[in-house]
């Protein structure tokens, strides 16, 4: 199997995101949430999406996910998945992808836990839903499991014959692409239910597994939302801000079980945080957002050395460190600008220091600044747009 590194260098995109402009109908007035939103996403990496609390990002899971609330209308764009354009499918076809292709994990597990239903109802759930996926799961690991048995017997052992007879009944299933029978899948649901929350290392998962949300901590719950997500086995997932309301040491201990998950998962995954040290910490790629806008987009470690765009530059002075003594922290001038009536030209003119008449009146477009570094910034080239 080829190496994270070389399926990242083949830039394989998973997930490409192509002028996405989404509203708002409010009582207030139509609130212009996402402005052309360009994006992708590679196989096998994961990418960060970075921005203050109202720019978006959030909104664009939900456009991706299709959960968007009734007031909401998707005006224009492609959202593009492994080829497949997910706005022009049906509700129904969304309701697959999400089941299969795409899985979610948000900040507060307890609004999506269901509370009256135990962890291992709710996981083996994702399974059930899939009966041949779950059926090939399991004849598959039947088959090594009674193959490892039999390179450790005799042929003269009574039960070598019957071994031998169980690995060609999970074959035939396997090459027939059956499924199992109705009491056997519940047994492989509950199997495979305690398989993933040992993956997430939930310590005691038989335990565990028959309990409530409620009588589980907060990482705990967090943990049997991914468990949920893995089992789906997902093109992508999709982690929303999933440490935010966590302490500190859990926040740890959620970050270095993704870490591990990334080895271990072939799905993509997408980080949507305002924390930029979790962005160094995890990430490959981060895409800057700005009021609904991406404004520069490039390897992490660019992103830290070489920050283009003035909102980025401004992000990164505005955190603390601990190798410079300071009587007060840098902070972006002005506000979060108010999407029912956006700033004209770039978003960003009214706080940037280097905004000249043409921001005011135009947008900047993408362009690629350095190789693989795109930037959103009349500073940088690209001539003025309507
Ligand atoms: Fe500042 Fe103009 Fe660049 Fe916008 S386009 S970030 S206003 S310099």
């Amino acid at each position: 199997m080829p190496s994270l590194q070389e399926q990242l260098s083949k830039k394989e995109e998973l997930l490409d995101i192509r002028g996405l402009k989404m509203v708002f109908h409010t009582y207030a007035g139509e609130v212009k949430a996402l402005d052309g939103v360009d994006m992708n996403v590679r196989k096998g990496e994961v990418f960060g999406l970075v921005g203050e609390s109202g720019c978006g990002k959030s909104v664009m899971a939900l456009c991706i996910s299709r959960l968007l609330p009734e007031n909401a209308k998707i005006l224009s764009g492609q959202i593009i998945l492994k080829g497949d354009d997910l706005l022009k499918k049906s509700n129904e076809e969304m309701r697959e992808v999400r089941m299969k292709r795409i899985a979610m994990v948000f900040q507060d597990p307890m609004t999506f836990l269901n509370p009256v239903l135990t962890v291992a109802e709710q996981v083996s759930e994702v399974y059930l839903l899939d009966p041949k996926r779950l059926s090939k799961e399991i004849a598959e690991k039947r088959i090594h499991e009674l193959n490892e048995k039999l390179a450790r017997m005799s042929e003269e052992e009574a039960d070598y014959s019957r071994t031998k007879q169980d690995i060609s009944k999970f074959q035939e299933l396997l090459q027939s692409h059956g499924t199992l029978g109705r009491r056997e899948l519940r047994k492989a649901a509950w199997e495979r239910t305690v398989d993933v929350l040992r993956i997430v290392r939930l310590a005691d998962p038989e335990r565990i597994a028959k309990q409530y949300p409620h009588e589980l901590s907060g990482g705990m719950r967090q943990r049997a939302m991914i468990a949920m997500a893995l089992a789906r086995n997902p093109d992508i997932f999709i982690a929303d801000e999933i440490t935010t309301a966590l302490d500190v040491t859990v926040q740890a201990q959620i970050l270095a079980l993704l870490k591990d998950l990334r080895k271990e998962i072939q799905a993509s995954i997408l980080i949507i945080t305002h924390d930029l040290g979790i962005v160094a910490e995890m990430c490959d790629r981060v895409a800057v957002m700005y009021a609904g806008n991406i404004v520069e987009v490039a390897d992490v470690k660019e992103i830290f050395r070489n920050p283009l765009h003035p909102y980025t530059q401004g992000l990164l002075r505005a955190i603390p460190r601990i190798d410079k003594e300071l009587e007060t922290l840098d902070s972006i001038p002005g506000s979060v600008p108010d999407l029912i009536f956006p700033p004209t030209g770039c978003r960003f003119h009214p706080r940037c220091p280097y905004a000249f008449d043409a921001c005011k009146q135009y947008k900047p477009p993408l362009i690629e600044a350095a190789p693989g570094h795109f930037v959103e910034c009349f500073l940088y080239g690209g001539l003025p747009r309507e």
